[in-house]
């Protein structure tokens, strides 16, 4: 299986990155997707080490909403930064990227314009991108809309099965993180059910969300297979046909490595 979105790359990683990747394998994991936060020279360095210890480890990159306000009135120096990172680190991807109303570390009209200027990017680079997004779904629609056509993924998808309808609509595919494991979740085990299953991806986003039984705690690509097999029973379906399908469904969208 490969776990579609990770920040492996991140500072909690430091101490045991040799020993999590080894985890992975041995728990099947055959290739992970580490996202990076474009212009975080820090965390490139720390990259330049997974890329080293984990050869089947591919790279996206992108400014995340949280980092938009450091570019306000300059969108394009964000599309610049996610640019070179992706000359740098051969991305498959451009993200993760979009709007976070939630937290609103930006202000809303910066994470608008940085978004808009990185879907651009994408469509010009002709990669596809990863979408973060939260309490902004109409918002994230639209700009997707007026990019002219992009391809790409909703990662750790939480909404509803309407919303994924809209996904699906405009050919996204749906990633699925810890969440679907949660007690609670029961409608997002609906929206899951509602997926076709050549749009599902599987992802643990970790350091965060780590799935039961080890919420709480850090989360690291092993648990991918806990996320699958969540995902799995949500849907009826097959732990290995599941695991099978979206390392099949990663290759379609990302290419192969
Ligand atoms: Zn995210
Ligand atoms: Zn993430």
């Amino acid at each position: 299986m490969i776990d579609s979105h990770c920040h492996l790359a991140d500072e909690a990683f430091d101490a045991d990155l040799e020993a999590a990747i080894a985890r992975a394998q041995q728990a099947g994991v055959t290739g992970a997707l580490c996202i990076l936060a474009a212009g975080d020279e820090a965390e490139a360095a720390r990259a330049r080490g997974v890329r080293a210890k984990w050869a089947a480890v591919r790279f996206a990159a992108g400014v995340h909403p949280h980092a938009a306000g450091a570019f306000a009135g300059r969108a394009a120096d964000a599309a610049q930064a996610t640019r070179a990172h992706a000359a740098a680190f051969d991305t498959c991807g451009v993200g993760e990227i979009g709007l976070d109303y939630h937290y609103d570390f930006a202000p809303r009209e910066v994470q608008r314009e940085v978004f808009a200027a990185q879907l651009a990017l994408a469509r010009e680079l002709d990669k596809p991108v990863i979408v973060h997004t939260r309490e902004a779904t109409d918002d994230t629609f639209d700009i997707l809309a007026a990019s002219g056509g992009v391809r790409g993924v909703f990662h750790c998808f939480t909404g509803d099965v309407a919303m994924a309808r809209r996904a699906l609509d405009i050919g996204f595919h749906v990633s699925f993180a810890g969440i679907v494991s949660f007690p609670r979740a029961d409608s997002l085990r609906e929206a899951a059910r509602s997926v076709p299953a050549d749009r599902l991806l599987v992802e643990t986003d970790s350091p965060y969300l780590a799935p039961v039984p080890y919420r709480g705690k850090r989360n690291e690509p092993a648990f991918v297979s806990r996320v699958l097999e969540a995902l799995a029973a949500a849907r009826g379906a097959a732990p290995a046909v599941l695991a099978e399908q979206t390392s099949h469904n990663f290759v379609s969208l990302f290419g192969p490595s």
